[in-house]
């Protein structure tokens, strides 16, 4: 009994020590001074509460719970800060807003919430703090802590969150199958916590998300890619990635993804798994980059090859042209997943393009002209482009991984090497067709462009110099050829 009790003490001190350095927060102190005038009970709840029993940098995204108006109350709380925020309120949702400093807070007045069939959105009706405790998606979310001055920083946790936070488990408070079915997204949220948490979801909520999976259906997708992009963000993507292929949710959010799996033998030769492989390179990119659309190239890196895929007899498994075809399959996988159109995926397309072009380097004896190329189509992106190749190695042959890497490491010291001499990152070829048409006195014309590029392949194959004047030669000869002469001469 009294080791019991001493348990207790310990625990309840360990939890106010975790949130007792927030106390002197101007926020929390205006929240706490705010609810003792209005006599309220007001709470601090969810990720914040999570993340700060966890030991995570508690992010700059605050949320309050109070029996009452949540919005009355941020007025109060507002005016008691200095300079007092402006309060942004949504009336039909009972919610309110304030940014203060680089903190954002949001105000809930507590609530009981009922679901239909088909739309997420709840009817909600005033409830205590515990139904408010009751509405929200894992034990792990719904804990407290009192703002109130006689209750000053202690843990509300009716669902025992804090044991699971100890044991690393997402887990419901209700019946998994009601809270699934009620708002799906909370699917794909368990998945997204469990994979940026490294927690695993407890078998019966597991299951239950086996279950409703087709339910994700009636979720906007861009709810559901922000949290498929959390999920590609964590530090084992791999892992929220064979969740969500587990319980079926893949297949309906992002089915060309699993085209990639498998393995067809002909002949006893196998081929790789490439949807295996490609979870691998994710893995192995998000070592070493938190770029997400790096992240996204990782993905979609050969999403071509099933599509490409070819078997020779007597020769093997091709994917010829897997990178050209992957590259054009981009935009269409970003239009569905509603990703943004612009420069993101731009930056993917071209990633998926160029994949294999490091590797081809690291082959062959590495020439000056094929690495100027490079340089001069990747422009500033190289390095990522280096990252994407390093992390498609996913021999288990050492040897070759060994060979790989060191004369990846050739390529690595030639691409410094040949921009510090050529600076083609950012190049432009110097001669335009504006200069080449006002320089013979020309309209626009297919010869135009024909002169540019032969100016541009000659530097670089490097049989001009990356100058000016030696560009200008060019031109002036490659006009000659075409009875062409400057105008004035
Ligand atoms: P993070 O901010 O790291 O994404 P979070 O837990 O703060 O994590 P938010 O989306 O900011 O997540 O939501 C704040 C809180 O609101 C959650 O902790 C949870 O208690 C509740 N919540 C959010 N979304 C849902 C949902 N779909 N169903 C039930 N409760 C939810
Ligand atoms: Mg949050």
């Amino acid at each position: 009994m009294l080791t019991f009790i001493i348990f207790l003490l310990l625990a309840l001190i360990q939890n106010m020590e975790t949130f007792i350095k927030y106390l002197d927060d101007p926020i929390f102190r205006a929240v706490t001074k705010a609810a003792g005038e209005m006599n309220l009970m007001a709470c601090v709840v969810g990720g914040f509460v999570r993340d700060c029993l966890l030991g995570r940098d508690a992010k700059n995204d605050i949320d309050i719970a109070v029996v009452g108006s949540g919005i009355d109350f941020a007025h109060a709380v507002a005016a008691r800060l200095s300079p007092p925020p402006e309060v942004k309120f949504f009336k039909n949702f009972g919610t309110a807003m304030i940014q203060y400093k680089d903190v954002k807070v949001e105000f809930v007045g507590a609530r009981k919430e009922s679901y239909r069939c088909d739309s997420r959105k709840p009817l909600v009706e005033d409830g205590s703090l515990e139904d408010d405790q009751k509405r929200r998606d894992f034990t792990i979310n719904a804990m407290a802590f009192d703002l109130r001055m006689s209750e000053l920083g202690e843990l509300i946790d009716p669902f025992n969150g804090m044991q699971d936070l100890r044991d690393k488990v997402i887990r419901t408070p209700l019946n998994p199958d009601i809270t699934f079915s009620d708002d799906p997204l909370r699917m794909m949220r368990a998945i997204r916590f469990a994979s940026q948490l490294d927690f695993i979801i407890e078998d019966g909520c597991y299951a239950a998300i086996a279950r409703n999976a087709g339910r994700i259906g009636i979720v906007s997708m861009e709810r559901v890619v922000d949290e498929l992009n959390l999920i590609i963000m964590s530090s084992k993507p791999s892992r929220g990635f064979r969740m969500l292929d587990e319980t079926g949710l893949l297949q309906l959010i992002f089915p060309v993804l699993l085209d990639l799996k498998g393995v067809e033998t002909i002949e006893g030769k196998g081929h790789k798994d490439n949807f295996y492989h490609t979870l691998a390179v994710l893995d192995n990119v998000s070592n070493t980059s938190s770029n997400l659309w790096l992240r996204w190239s990782a993905l979609l890196h050969d999403i071509a090859k099933p599509a490409t895929k070819k078997f020779i007899p007597g020769s093997g498994w091709t994917f010829h042209a897997h990178e050209f075809k992957g590259s054009k399959m981009v935009s269409k996988i970003f239009r569905e997943l509603k990703l943004p159109l612009n420069e993101k995926m731009k930056f993917v397309e071209k990633m998926v393009l160029l994949h294999l072009r490091p590797i081809v380097l690291a082959e062959d004896t590495v020439s000056d002209s094929a690495v100027r190329r490079l340089l001069f189509e990747a422009g500033d992106d190289v390095d990522d482009l280096m990252l994407l190749c390093e992390a498609d190695i996913t021999s288990k042959n050492q040897i070759k991984v060994k060979n790989f890497l060191e004369n990846f490491e050739i390529v690595r010291r030639k691409l410094v090497e040949i921009e510090e001499k050529d600076r083609l990152r950012n190049w432009q070829p110097p001669i335009t067709g504006d200069l080449i048409m006002t320089t013979f006195g020309i309209p626009p014309s297919r010869l135009v462009g024909e002169i540019k590029e032969i100016i541009t392949e000659a530097i670089l194959e490097g049989s001009i110099p990356n100058e000016f004047d030696a560009a200008f030669q060019l031109m002036l000869d490659e006009g000659k050829k075409h009875g062409l002469v400057p105008v004035g001469t």
